[in-house]
């Protein structure tokens, strides 16, 4: 609606982009509308989303389409959000081919377009939907014989890499552990969050943790892994592992705590790059070494 997307028509006008012309099909103007509804690529893609996930396109207007569907007055909430999730993916597709990536076949980016939009109408209508977990503002450590496992992921959008962090400690906030890793491709945040999650559980049992605490700062990730059985979501292959490698541990929560308690994992995405692709520290690197202490500080060991 403001034009925010970075579509080559809009690059042309602003006298940063020296043709507008759409790469696919050769259309004169790659404008938004242009990426999202009128392409041969988007074509295919909405009969494609036709077919497998049972939502049609409403017929879009010329100037108020945006408007129109995000406001839901075309169809319903429920297919606008898959519409919605459909044009993200597409605009994804758009930024991956230009960027000289592998494509996603069509048919896999529309079930990620009805999966996720589903995921995000559960989440958004579950009965604790609108009230947002606690947040806790200081790290605490678990209890005796715990471990707690902090886990984070830092999606970059714009090239699909991303960079997973984790730190396990023990009861006295001991560090016992630390592992960061870099991937070049990724579909999407929580996906990535829920990779993390699925890595801290790995990390801390290969590091003997009986009873483990694991603790996201992604609300989604809690509440979809808090549906158990009932979700049907995009991560849901993640979540079956995770829980199965938790039935090899004596006691496992997962759990929310706001990025305040996270700031030692979300440190560590910041020490893999592309070029050093995966990192693990039995000790502390100098670079956790403050908030490490920081998150110390507030506690009395017992
Ligand atoms: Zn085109």
């Amino acid at each position: 609606m403001h034009e925010f997307l970075p579509a080559k028509q809009i690059l042309h006008r602003r006298h940063i982009e020296r043709i507008a012309a759409c790469e696919v099909c050769g259309a004169e103007r790659e404008t938004i509308r242009h990426v999202l509804l009128e392409c041969t690529m988007a074509k295919v893609f909405w009969e494609h989303t036709k077919k497998l996930a049972g939502v049609k396109l409403p017929h879009p207007h010329q100037d108020t389409w945006a408007r129109d569907l995000l406001l839901a007055k075309v169809c319903s909430r429920r297919e606008a959000a898959v519409i919605m999730c459909g044009m993200w993916a597409l605009w994804m597709a758009r930024n991956r081919r230009r960027h000289g990536e592998r494509p996603i076949p069509v048919q896999q980016a529309v079930f990620w377009a009805r999966d996720t939009a589903f995921d995000l109408w559960q989440i958004l209508h579950s009965k604790n939907g609108n009230q947002p977990a606690r947040d806790v503002l200081r790290w605490k450590p678990p209890e005796i014989d715990w471990m707690k496992c902090n886990v984070d992921g830092a999606y970059y959008p714009v090239d699909g890499s991303d960079a997973i962090g984790l730190v396990l400690r023990d009861h006295r906030g001991a560090f016992a552990g630390t592992r960061a890793r870099w991937q070049n491709h990724s579909l999407d945040a929580l996906s990535m969050e829920a990779q993390a999650a699925k890595e801290g559980i790995e990390f801390a049992l290969e590091k003997g943790a009986r009873n483990l605490i694991l603790a996201t700062d992604c609300q989604e990730l809690v509440k979809l892994w808090e549906l158990g059985v009932c979700q049907r979501s995009l991560i849901s292959p993640i979540l079956a592992d995770i829980q199965q490698r938790s039935r090899s541990s004596d006691g496992f929560v997962l759990l929310f705590e706001g990025r305040l308690c996270n700031r030692v994992a979300h440190q560590c995405t910041k020490l893999v790059s592309s070029s050093s692709l995966v990192e693990e520290w039995p000790c502390p690197p100098p670079e956790l070494h403050d908030l490490l202490a920081a998150d110390c500080k507030n506690f009395v060991i017992p």
